[in-house]
């Protein structure tokens, strides 16, 4: 329904990048560390300009100096030792969602080719390389266990492993099973001194502790080690649309009762609401257990939310991998021009809920979106301090997605999105983090106000665990050398 064509392309608006510094000489010496797979691109390499153009977010104008394609952990290592001894920037590319991935004048290691998954259906884990995306990792565990075992993965199958994960991670299974984080047992680091780690609650522990939340700030991830749930084949899911038409229907009662469900809802009952741009109010809820109990639930629903005859409440029982985790992708977040922010709210009034409702109706296309998704549950039963993600007593979180097709749009967009602020501001102040604000602005184009605003953000981000956050920086990677992320800055 909300699907578009992109009309221009800005990507080829930007002046080239700078040639490498040790020019063809360093280039040759990082080749002859590579394995023979692994590949070197350079403006100029059409070749390169496919890569670089493999992005989910075409707003991104970046050219890099280089991408450097790895094909295994030695590669990683290779690539970040010469990047230092160069005086290069290193970026990192994963599942490539974010605007980071791709900076201009940088060294971009892309980890695509590193995405090899196995399952261990006896152990319960399953195993991926750093720049698998979610959905590889998702058919995989489908497959080798008839859609039965699962961990906590984000709504969009394109997503990278990496990036969710380092951030903290999301998904239909979080009320149930906490954060992606919570899930991880163990990884495989590539360190700024060129080291390969493994890190996990007995070894580096406090590595593991800064892995889980702070970002790309310690290294690079080259493997990942997920614990895997038991889910039952298939799970309760309801869908229901709220037209707004004034004379037949109220949306704003729709919106008052389904935000009074939300906040009452069972743990085990996943809920999100989508509103696009003068659109319908949209809301799904999964049941995370077994469809007898989630039946029982369907009917508690109903009676909560009136919902109107027309278009008929979808009711039925659906597997996870196949159906549930690939609903947003196609429909509601496929590759374009956005700019996101992002939200945390340890409370969902009726007061902000209508608000944002208010503000979904001004958005300059119909393919902007407000998302709120319930979080609450498990995540909130783990204490702060016990991984390095400061957001544990979020129970909402609110994705707010500017999206055109069309460049003359593009600066009302923005504008609406940042102006989702200012509707948040009277119910949340400013206590709440903005993670969306510390990694997807574009650098370069910041202004100094918006460098500061972004540092607080930064800080604000990582709460109570930034000194600590910033010692183990100190420890790890002491010269800053990952810092194209939500920066933290070495003590
Ligand atoms: C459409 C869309 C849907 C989303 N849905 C969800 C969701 O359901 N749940 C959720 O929790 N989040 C969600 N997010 C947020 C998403 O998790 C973050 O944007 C995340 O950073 C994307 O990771 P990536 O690997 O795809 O992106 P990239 O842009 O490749 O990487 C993001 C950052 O992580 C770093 N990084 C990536 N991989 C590694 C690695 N292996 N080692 C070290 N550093 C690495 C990169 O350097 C970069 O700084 C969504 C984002 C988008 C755009």
């Amino acid at each position: 329904m909300f699907r578009f064509c992109c009309a221009q392309d800005p990507r080829e608006t930007r002046p080239p990048a700078d040639p490498l510094m040790g020019g063809d000489r360093a280039v040759a010496s990082l080749k002859a560390d590579l394995s023979p797979e692994a590949t070197i691109l350079l403006p100029g390499d059409p070749a390169y300009l496919t890569n670089r153009n493999q992005m989910w977010n075409h707003d991104n104008t970046h050219n890099p100096a280089a991408i450097v394609v790895v094909r295994s952990t030695k590669d990683v290592q290779a690539a970040v030792t010469h990047c230092r001894s160069n005086g290069w920037e290193v970026c990192v590319a994963g599942g490539r969602h974010s605007l980071l991935c791709m900076v201009h004048n940088s060294v971009v290691i892309d980890l695509g080719k590193l995405n090899e998954v196995q399952v261990d259906v006896e152990n319960k884990t399953v195993t991926v390389g750093g720049g698998t995306k979610l959905g590889k990792m998702d058919k995989a565990c489908d497959e080798a266990s008839n859609g039965t075992l699962a961990t906590v993965a984000g709504h969009n199958p394109d997503t990278g492993v990496g990036g969710l994960t380092l951030a903290g991670g999301y998904g239909h299974l979080c009320r149930a099973f906490g954060l992606t984080i919570d899930n991880l047992l163990e990884a495989e680091v590539v360190l700024a001194s060129g080291e390969v780690v493994r890190a996990s609650e007995e070894e580096n522990a406090d590595l593991f502790w800064g892995l889980r939340g702070g970002g790309g700030n310690f290294g690079i991830v080259t493997r990942f080690v997920f614990r895997l749930h038991q889910i039952p084949p298939k799970l309760v899911y309801t869908n229901r649309v709220f037209l707004p038409l004034p004379c037949l229907f109220n949306c704003e009662t729709a919106v008052s009762q389904v935000r009074a469900y939300m906040e009452e809802s069972d743990d085990r009952q996943m809920c999100t609401a989508v509103i696009p741009g003068n659109g319908p109010l949209v809301f799904d809820t999964i049941w995370v257990g077994e469809c007898a109990e989630g039946w029982k639930e369907v009917k508690s629903l109903d009676a909560a939310v009136k919902s109107p005859f027309f278009p008929p409440v979808t009711r039925a029982e659906k597997p996870y991998h196949s159906f549930l985790q690939n609903i947003v992708s196609e429909t509601l977040q496929p590759p374009g021009f956005y700019y996101m922010r992002s939200k945390l709210l340890t409370s969902l009034e009726e007061g902000l809920a209508l608000a944002l409702w208010g503000h979904s109706r001004k958005a300059p296309t119909g393919s902007c979106l407000l998302i709120i998704t319930t979080t609450k549950g498990k995540m909130n039963e783990i204490p702060e301090d016990a991984t390095a993600f400061a957001g544990r007593e979020g129970k909402y979180l609110l994705l707010v997605l500017a999206n055109w097709s069309d460049q003359k749009d593009r600066a009302a967009c923005v504008q609406w999105a940042r102006e989702c602020d200012g509707v948040l501001a009277p119910f949340v102040g400013d206590q709440q983090a903005d993670y969306s604000t510390a990694v997807l602005e574009e650098r370069n184009t910041l202004t100094t106000a918006e460098e500061e605003k972004k540092g607080a953000a930064v800080a604000g981000a990582f709460g109570k665990n930034l000194e600590r956050l910033r010692e183990l920086k100190r420890k790890f990677d002491p010269e800053n050398i990952f810092h194209l992320n939500s920066n933290i800055l070495p003590a």
